[in-house]
């Protein structure tokens, strides 16, 4: 069985690139009939805050993906207490004492020298009597993860291929703190194995920590997940910017964008699929292939999601809109309507327009023509297409065509030079306002 996991720490509001990570847990766990977990990275507990928690629930449920279930790691820590007690006693993760400041020094030397600032391991050359002394002097270890540096670490990731990394020279990782306190590695390994994880998909910045958590797997004697890590996202222009890392639920909200266009353009976004306005989520799902993601930083635009969105909300159907719609705005209108619109909000002006008090320009040259079809629009049938009644009756007795027809009369009856098919718009309109809004002022 399939289970992802999507697990955002509670220090902010989700954006853009997490949101992404997010929709591919959750594609992959749609499409292979498996669960959708949001783990709630929350150890840090000086940095994490409820109100993100809950910003997070709501984010994910406003793009349609609510998890099948949720797991905080401020809950586990027993969980990790006695894995970790497991994998000191099993030799794997050992105490250290050096101060930050000594640390920064021996990476300085190193950096100087020219060479990888990797650990020099000197906590695991300790005596048990220079243990014992610096214990006595209270000095508190903070643990290290044992790397064993007996083969290259290798996997076939789903995205990026064969991958090598050779243990010797990356650093054994920090996995607690002197305080107690966890950082991200060994916990999210744990909980990896304990909720039988059975993907991870995630960026590509996580690439390294991979290396370091298939030993922690191994080293707990549990079969590691598959891994898929994603190529970044880039801004529009091409260059990882500032900005992507502040765009989430709000901003999208605030522009009007549809959360079904989010996810119809993350899904595709970095892979050989086009993006195309994809309402429904069943599409992206079938489509969603771990083979289609290329290796090139995915862009992200937001001028391409606008239209996205737009193309999205001509086909919104009317009872998925109907709460957010003026009230009186029916299904005929919202069918009419909703060609013209790029933001589902606009409908109230075009509701305005059918509903008036419009604010029609001066007949000027037209007045003539106008008074005429007022005239019309008394006798022509209400009940088929008033539109073409009263077009054509104009036409035979004026002899106007194209523009010259249609225009004044867009102009008397909208107020405006643009907007939805007359023929759909009038009948909205109505006889009544719409003589009155003909006949001369
Ligand atoms: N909390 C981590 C992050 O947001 C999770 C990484 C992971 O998926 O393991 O980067």
């Amino acid at each position: 069985m399939t289970v992802t996991r999507f697990a955002p720490s509670p220090t902010g509001r989700l954006h853009v690139g997490n949101i992404r990570t997010a929709l591919h847990n959750w594609l992959w766990a749609r499409k292979t009939g498996g669960r959708f977990v949001l783990r709630l990275d929350d150890t840090d507990a000086a940095r994490s805050e409820e109100r993100f928690v809950e910003a997070i629930r709501a984010d994910l449920a406003w793009l349609g993906m609510t998890p099948d279930e949720e797991v905080r790691q401020s809950d586990r820590g027993d969980r990790y207490q006695a894995r970790f007690a497991a994998l000191v006693d099993a030799g794997r993760v050992y105490p250290a004492y050096e101060t930050q400041a000594e640390l920064d020094l021996k990476r300085k030397v190193l950096l100087g020298r020219g060479l990888p600032p990797v650990y020099d391991r000197a906590a695991l050359a300790l005596t048990d009597a220079e243990r014992a002394r610096l214990e006595g002097e209270d000095v508190r270890p903070h643990w290290r993860f044992r790397l064993d540096h007996g083969a290259a670490i290798e996997w076939n990731d789903l995205v990026r291929g064969a991958q090598r990394f050779d243990p010797a020279t990356m650093s054994d990782p920090v996995v607690r703190r002197a305080d107690g306190s966890w950082l991200y590695m060994l916990p999210s390994a744990i909980d990896d194995v304990e909720i039988a994880i059975s993907h991870v998909v995630r960026g590509e910045d996580h690439v390294a920590n991979t290396a370091l958590q298939l030993q922690m797997f191994a080293a707990m004697g549990a079969a590691p997940p598959a891994f898929a890590h994603t190529a970044l996202l880039t801004g529009a222009e091409g260059k990882l910017s500032k900005r992507l890392g502040s765009l989430g639920v709000d901003h999208f909200r605030e522009v009007g964008i549809e959360p079904q266009a989010v996810r119809a353009l993350l899904a595709r976004i970095g892979t050989s699929d086009p993006v195309e306005p994809i309402a429904e989520a069943e599409p992206l799902i079938a489509s969603f292939d771990f083979a289609r993601f290329g290796r090139a930083p995915a862009r992200f635009d937001e001028a391409e999601l606008a239209q996205t969105s737009a193309r999205i909300v001509h086909q919104l159907p009317f009872a998925s809109v109907s709460p957010r719609l003026p009230a009186g705005m029916d299904e005929a209108a919202w069918q009419a309507i909703r060609p013209n619109l790029t933001r589902v909000d606009e409908a109230a002006d075009w509701w305005q327009v059918v509903e008036g008090p419009i604010d029609a320009p001066p007949a000027g040259e037209d007045a003539g023509f106008l008074a005429q079809a007022a005239t019309m629009a008394v006798t022509i049938d209400w009940q088929g297409d008033p539109w073409h009644a009263l077009t054509s009756a104009l036409k035979a007795a004026t002899g106007r065509a194209g523009k010259p027809l249609f225009l004044p009369l867009r102009r008397a009856l909208t107020g405006r030079d643009h907007g939805p098919d007359m023929k759909a718009l009038l009948p909205l309109i109505g006889r009544d306002r719409a003589i009155e809004r003909l006949a001369p002022r």
